[in-house]
């Protein structure tokens, strides 16, 4: 125990100049080293005693620390192997911390999620690399796992992509993915100065809280289908989507889109998530029944 007494923010410090780490920016590796503003995400994150919490790139360790003192577990999942000595001795005498090195990425997380919390919703908090953020919000909304809430530090300007509503220039895939699962709150906007080494971008705090309301899809992964579909080549009308992308023929697609009310020459990005979801279900249903009929 010869860490007894030093805060949690020198003993990294400590550490990370002890084992020469030297930072790999193509990992994202912006830390932050300040205990008092670390305790100020953990509480924002709304994560409880009880809770279980997965935690994506835990470098140093330190907000793996803070996080565990409100929770009753912290798993988290670090790429860099060169932390190893580094995280030891951060969360030396930390009990309910449990760090994995693997690629967050490239890791089964449902099957990992299930092992550790078996049944249990988990809570997702992470000052994320900023090269997989999109990606890395996707796999978690999209994989199956049971996760309550994700807060998340990411670039100021994903945060606004991520929000994004219908009719504004940053309404995105990602977007209409994003609030189709949870409800979206911007918590703080974070400058550079607040990492180590600083990062050229602002930073935003954001919360996503799993929604319970509003339609819901019979068939996700068609719904996520079709939501790519529409946004990648955003001046396409949606009957182009849906020939090109789903093999339905043209009269078909008209007679989806009149079943909703919506105009012939419509574009996927006109569309409100509600509006997306129920289209997604009409066109379950037709796929469905052209496959038994
Ligand atoms: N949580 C620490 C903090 O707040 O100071 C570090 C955050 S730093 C922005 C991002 C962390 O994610 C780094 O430790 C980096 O090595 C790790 N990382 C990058 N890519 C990853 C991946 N694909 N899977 C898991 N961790 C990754």
């Amino acid at each position: 125990m010869q860490n007894q007494g030093i805060s949690p923010g020198l003993r990294a410090r400590v550490a990370l100049e002890k084992h020469g780490f030297s930072f790999t920016h193509s990992l994202g590796q912006n830390f932050i080293l300040d205990d008092d503003f670390l305790e100020e995400i953990a509480l924002e994150s709304g994560v409880g005693e009880g809770e279980a919490v997965l935690e994506i790139g835990p470098g140093p360790g330190l907000l793996t620390h803070h996080l565990a003192s409100h929770c009753r577990k912290v798993l988290a999942l670090e790429i860099d192997r060169k932390l190893e000595p580094v995280l030891s001795e951060v969360l030396e005498d930390v009990e309910n911390a449990e760090v994995v090195f693997t690629d967050v990425m490239k890791c089964d997380l449902p099957t990992l999620l299930e092992e550790r919390f078996p049944g249990e919703d988990v809570q997702v908090v992470a000052n994320l690399p900023y090269y997989i953020t999109a990606d890395v919000i996707e796999r978690l909304l999209t994989c199956g796992a049971r996760i309550g809430s994700i807060t998340v530090m990411v670039q100021r300007e994903a945060a606004e992509r991520i929000g994004a509503h219908l009719g504004s220039k940053n309404y995105c895939a990602l977007a209409m993915l994003t609030q189709y699962y949870c409800d979206v709150e911007e918590l703080m906007d974070v400058p550079p100065e607040r990492f180590t080494p600083p990062p050229h971008v602002m930073s935003r705090l954001i919360r996503l809280n799993r929604r319970t309301d509003g339609p819901r899809a019979t068939d996700e992964k068609l719904l996520q289908r079709l939501i790519r579909s529409a946004f990648r080549m955003r001046r396409k009308t949606l009957v182009n989507n849906l020939t090109g992308d789903f093999g339905v023929s043209r009269e078909q697609a008209e007679e989806l889109l009149l079943s909703q009310n919506l105009d012939l020459r419509i574009r996927g990005e006109a569309l409100s998530v509600e509006q997306m979801t129920r289209l997604s279900n009409a066109l379950g249903e037709m796929l469905l029944s052209r496959a038994s009929g």
